[in-house]
């Protein structure tokens, strides 16, 4: 049992979004998780929302397993100790938890490629994840929040560590010039990310409001319109849109020798035109990334550091039961990180009001 407070045993219902196989999502209760061996149970303080689980909301994430409770960006507090977990976690421990569940032995585990994993899992996607009061994690999966961070901010780990993994994927070098296609979450995290590797960073899209965050978090030039662009071709563009048009838009720009990363999340439906890739003029490189692998710990760095802002990207607080509005609100882009707070009812007013971010 979790609630330490009441003193009772057995397990005792908790609240929890649940995706059944049909796609169907409902708020309701599920027995609280047990930590099992090496686990800690983690009461949810903050999870964020983003495109992935619309697409295990919408049955179209290959991976999930149904029915399941998604999240996968969250941070929360240690309530209980599962067997055998080491010494330096206690109850009362503020933690973000890296959601990757490599199996941890295949040959891609073992030469530290975990990435390749065929049987890699995560928490909110193959087993429960944080849109609940409580979840069980690995408590090798758990980092330390900094003093300082919030629980908003170290929710913001996950998704800051998979913009710095594509980054650092393309081992670019001061002085390239590179393109972001939309300044939603990640773009403006993937243009935090490069920033910090001294590249000049570019970014387009069609809302005037979101470039001019972009350009208070170092992006320069922008425009809203990626054929007016200037200066040509980029060295690196990287797709944050997952729409077709954009990722269209992302290969014209592209440099003949350059690197595409098309890093959106697109629905099954999405289909580009690959007639207007000259490819055999071509030699640029296509990447797709996504793992937040070893990069957990120094994405939590850089948000302490303040060298990766995410207050600015915080724009919508929910509570659990509006969940479903919460993925209504990410499929019709409106916002850029939404944020669910299963303690949302006990928070004041005047924190809540404490979410930054523009008006969008
Ligand atoms: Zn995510
Ligand atoms: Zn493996």
């Amino acid at each position: 049992m979790v609630a330490a407070d009441d003193g009772e045993e057995g397990a005792l219902p908790m609240q929890a979004a649940i995706i059944s196989r049909t796609g169907t999502i409902s708020v309701g209760e599920i027995p609280d998780p047990e930590p099992g061996l090496g686990q800690v149970v983690v009461r949810v303080r903050a999870c964020g929302v983003c495109e992935v689980d619309l697409l295990i909301a919408d049955g179209e994430f290959a991976s999930a397993s149904y029915p399941v409770v998604p999240g996968h960006e969250f941070s929360g507090e240690i309530v209980e100790l599962g067997p055998a977990v080491p010494r330096h976690w206690r109850v009362g421990d503020r933690v973000a938890v890296d959601p990757a569940l490599p199996c941890g032995h295949c040959a891609a585990c073992r030469s530290n490629n975990a990435t390749e994993c065929g049987q890699r899992g995560a928490i909110g996607e193959s087993v429960n994840g944080a849109f609940a009061e409580y979840v069980a994690v690995p408590a090798a999966n758990c980092y330390r929040l900094p003093a300082l961070m919030t629980w908003e901010q170290g929710a913001m780990t996950e998704p800051a560590s998979r913009a710095l993994m594509g980054v650092r994927r393309f081992g670019v070098v001061a002085g390239q010039r590179s393109l972001v296609v939309g300044a939603n979450a990640t773009g403006l995290l993937v243009l935090q990310a490069q920033r910090l590797s001294g590249i000049d960073v570019s970014i387009v899209d069609p809302d005037p409001g979101l470039l001019a965050l972009a350009m208070d978090l170092g992006a320069n030039p922008i425009s809203t319109d990626i054929a007016e662009v200037s200066g040509g071709k980029f060295d690196v563009v990287i797709d944050c849109t997952g729409d077709p048009e954009g990722m269209e838009g992302a290969f014209d720009a592209v440099h003949t020798d350059g690197r595409l990363l098309l890093f959106g999340t697109p629905h099954a439906g999405a289909r580009t035109q690959l007639s207007r890739v000259p490819f055999n003029e071509q030699e640029a490189g296509v990447n797709h990334s996504m793992a937040v692998l070893n990069n957990f710990g120094l994405a939590m760095g850089l948000i302490e550091s303040g060298a990766i802002q995410t207050d600015p990207l915080l724009t919508h607080a929910l509570p659990l039961e509006e969940f479903d509005e919460a993925l209504m609100l990410i499929s019709g882009g409106i916002g850029l990180k939404l944020q669910v707070l299963p303690d949302f009812e006990v928070l004041t007013a005047e924190q809540l009001t404490e979410f930054g971010g523009p008006d969008v």
